[in-house]
């Protein structure tokens, strides 16, 4: 019956049909798989037809990111980070970083450098075809830890599609296990000093197939701080590879550009006839305000600023260290943070993901948060002391004001720094306006400092060593003509940290008697004969609060976080009239205290009028004082309750009623001291001295505790994260004692640095490069000192994992 009238019958025809079809889908099919082509050639050609494209970029065009030839992988990348338009920065200079050419890339602060390099290190391996067997192809420098987490993290997210390793090598944890995964990493995000430590100490670390150099912060990388540090990173590197320097204040220097063999760099400025170097959207002002005031002042700024996020900016880590003691004692009604270089690294990374999370808090820091940091919406920097120089002005209030965001920024100056800097700036194109503050609106924070001083013994040496170390911080500043340190009133600032009377120092005479050792403080030829002992007396005062803090001190950061965290971020004020004033103090940016004209021409003339008063009786006593105690060179002023201050050369102590320590108080020969001194200058020449001074800093680091702490991340590596899987970080950082050696050991290298130019900057974790090397053995003698998080690698892994998700 299925047979069809015409004889045929469909169920036989079907299967003949299909029979035949399936020959040739069979034919079809393996003429199609001879013919496919692997996937590495088909990439191979997508490739191709990106770079295709790379001539024809045109910037004017370039609207989208998609309109440059870039990875799919990439673009996905920059996609979900909600990253769609290039910014100026990235639209000028990704087109020459794709093409392989070296670039010097600089933009104002916030303006979105980092994509500008990150996406070419993308496409770069990606051209590459690179894979983790490859190992390291690019490098990026950052000058901080912090700034080096925060890039890891943008890497991360916009390259989470590509299947490239990507390691955080900075100082904190345990080299070993760094060393076993290093060279298995094809992008490396790192700080300097530790990068070199790898290079001289993993053995199967090598660069040389690096194809990608990048220096963020570009200036600083090549500043004196890191010079020798870079250089010899520099030497392990191939010359063949691309360099690309970002920074917002960009070095031209050609010495410089010769150190990092750059060929034929096309420089890119994008804000070169811009009118300004900082950002439109940020209002900036200054304030002249003596010394003692200061403290009044910031009290006074952030009662009127709490439901603000502000970042308060300190030349020294001792001085964040009182001041942020001393407000959390202050209660000022906000959180209040701090972040130094001589916390430990669990800390200071629990500080900036605290900082970036909360709302409103402030900030207290020294310029390891200058640079580069992104802070979501920051309103206010605040720069308590005046920075060193435009370039770190220009990046201190760049914390705020970032991308389209608005941000404010006031800066304190003294009388005799208003001149010098304000030219400073007005040459680097920052508009600053003065504004003026009305001395009725301030409120007074002196008497609460004096009785917790009162209160407690730490707290008062705490606030010696700020005196102090703010003192050496003007003295070793370059910069003489906006740094004058004769020009501090001293016992007023003082009496305005809560002290009775200015620290002492110990004085010449017993400084000089400590024979060779007081050799290696000799200082450069050019320093008269008064700045050097100057400075012999303060690395006096500091070595003996070292010591005497190294006894004393159990306390560490922890016992402050615990104050922060549970009287401050309450919001509790002290029950008083503390509230009164905020009104009055709440006010806008061009009037922040709310002084009014007329008030101001008053106030002016008041100061003026007790300035010329003091310098009156100053003079007269001083000559009486003279006469009587003091042979030459000297400088003596008396307080308004009578007590006789030396200003120069600076002793930093009350003379009368204070004789405990004879020597310190009269009769010094200085012509005797002159004469040996300059008999000692004779037998020993520079390079001793430096040899001498790196001696000195062995010593100390050798009793020191190891504090490197190795943060490793693969970009793999991202799975969920347990936080109860974490030991409880007090106990870690309890672990941290003898805070106070460390901390001088720091300050040394400091006040060192500046005079040999051989150290680098203070803070940032990096020392000089033979430090280094000497502490990488050390490790390997002491093994069992090694500080350690105390985790396995997988746990390291996941708390930097959980530390940098919680940003955002
Ligand atoms: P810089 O390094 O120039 O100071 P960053 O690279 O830190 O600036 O970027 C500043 C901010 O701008 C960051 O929060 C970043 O996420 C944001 N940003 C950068 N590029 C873009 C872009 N193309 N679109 C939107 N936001 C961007
Ligand atoms: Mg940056």
């Amino acid at each position: 019956s299925r047979v069809k009238e015409d004889g045929t019958d469909p169920v036989k025809n079907f299967e003949k049909w299909k029979k035949k079809y399936n020959k040739t889908k069979t034919r079809v099919k393996i003429e199609r798989a001879k013919k496919k082509k692997p996937e590495w050639q088909v990439e191979k050609e997508y490739i191709e037809r990106l770079m295709s494209r790379y001539e024809e970029i045109n910037i004017k065009d370039a609207v989208k990111f998609s309109d440059f030839p870039l990875s799919k992988k990439t673009l996905l990348g920059l996609q979900e980070a909600q990253y769609r338009q290039p910014t100026e920065i990235q639209r000028q200079t990704i087109g020459f970083a794709l093409r392989g050419r070296d670039v010097l890339g600089a933009a104002k602060t916030g303006s979105g450098k980092t994509l500008a390099f990150l996406i070419p290190v993308l496409e770069c391996l990606f051209r590459q075809q690179w894979t983790s067997m490859d190992g390291l192809g690019a490098l990026i420098i950052s000058p901080t830890r912090e700034l080096a987490y925060q890039t890891f993290e943008v890497l991360r997210k916009v390259g989470k599609n590509h299947e490239f390793s990507a390691g955080l090598i900075i100082g904190g944890k345990d080299l070993k296990s760094e060393s076993e995964r290093i060279h298995q990493t094809n992008i490396v995000i790192c700080t300097p000093g530790r990068l070199l430590q790898h290079m001289d100490e993993t053995a199967t670390f090598h660069a040389s197939d690096l194809h990608m150099l990048v220096l963020d912060e570009a200036d600083r990388i090549l500043d004196m701080g890191f010079a020798d540090t870079l250089n010899a990173i520099v030497e392990n590197l191939p010359k063949t590879r691309q360099t690309l320097l970002f920074s917002a204040t960009q070095t031209k220097s050609v010495k410089d550009l010769a150190r990092l063999s750059l060929k034929d760099p096309e420089y890119v400025w994008v804000h070169e006839k811009a009118k300004f170097s900082t950002p439109a959207t940020l209002e900036q002002s200054y304030v002249v305000c003596e010394l003692h005031q200061k403290v009044n002042m910031l009290f006074s700024f952030i009662r009127s600023h709490l439901k603000k996020k502000i970042i308060v900016f300190f030349a020294c880590c001792k001085e964040v260290q009182y001041f942020f003691r001393a407000f959390c004692r202050l209660r000022p009604g906000i959180p209040v943070l701090a972040l130094h270089g001589k916390q430990q690294q669990m800390k200071r990374v629990e500080v900036y993901n605290d900082f970036v999370k909360k709302q409103h808090a402030v900030l207290f820091a020294t310029d390891i948060a200058a640079r580069g940091l992104d802070f979501p919406a920051v309103n206010w920097v605040l720069q308590f002391n005046c920075p060193e120089d435009a370039d770190t002005y220009i990046h201190r209030v760049g914390r705020t004001a970032r991308y389209k965001d608005g941000g404010e920024a006031l800066l304190l100056l003294l009388p005799s720094e208003e001149k010098s800097m304000v030219q400073l700036l007005q040459d680097k194109k920052v508009p600053i306006n003065k504004i003026q503050v009305n001395p009725e609106k301030l409120q007074s924070v002196e008497q609460k400092l004096e009785s917790f001083l009162a209160q407690e013994k730490e707290m008062k040496e705490r606030a010696q060593r700020c005196f102090v170390s703010y003192l050496r911080s003007v003295y070793l500043m370059k910069n003489k003509q906006v740094f004058d340190v004769s020009k501090l009133q001293l016992h007023e600032y003082a009496l305005s940290l809560g002290l009775a009377v200015a620290p002492r120092v110990r004085f010449l005479n017993k400084t000089l008697g400590q024979s060779k050792e007081t050799q290696v403080q000799r200082s450069d030829e050019e320093e008269d004969e008064e700045l050097r002992r100057f400075k012999q007396q303060l690395k006096g005062d500091v070595e003996e609060n070292a010591k005497s803090e190294s006894e004393s001190s159990t306390d560490n950061e922890e016992s402050d976080a615990d104050l922060a965290n549970n009287k401050i971020a309450l919001g509790e004020v002290d029950g008083d009239d503390d509230l009164r004033d905020l009104d009055l103090l709440t006010l806008k940016c061009k009037d922040v205290f709310n002084l009014k004209e007329r008030q101001e021409e008053e106030y002016h003339k008041e100061v003026k009028e007790k300035k010329k008063q003091s310098k009156e009786t100053k003079y007269k006593e001083a000559k009486k004082v003279l006469k009587r105690n003091f042979q030459v060179n000297t400088k003596v002023t008396f307080s308004e309750e009578g007590e006789a201050v030396q200003l120069w050369p600076p002793v930093l102590r009350a003379v009368a009623g204070n004789d405990d320590d004879d020597d310190d108080a009269s009769g010094i020969n200085v012509e005797k001291a002159k004469e040996r001194l300059k008999m000692e200058d004779q037998e020993f020449d520079k390079e001793e001295y430096r040899r001498k001074v790196k001696e000195k800093h062995r010593e100390r680091q050798l009793g020191e505790k190891l504090d490197e702490v190795v943060a490793y991340l693969a970009n793999e590596s991202d799975n969920e994260f347990d936080p109860s899987t974490l030991p409880d970080p007090d106990k870690l950082d309890n672990s941290e004692s003898g805070e106070g050696e460390d901390e001088e050991e720091e300050d040394m290298t400091k006040a060192e640095k500046r005079h040999l130019n051989s150290e680098s900057e203070s803070e940032e974790e990096e020392k000089s490069v033979s430090t280094k090397r000497l502490k990488v053995k050390q490790q390997a003698e002491e093994e069992d000192t090694v500080l350690d998080t105390g985790l396995s690698l997988a746990e390291d892994e996941e708390l930097v994992l959980q530390l940098l998700s919680g940003r955002r």
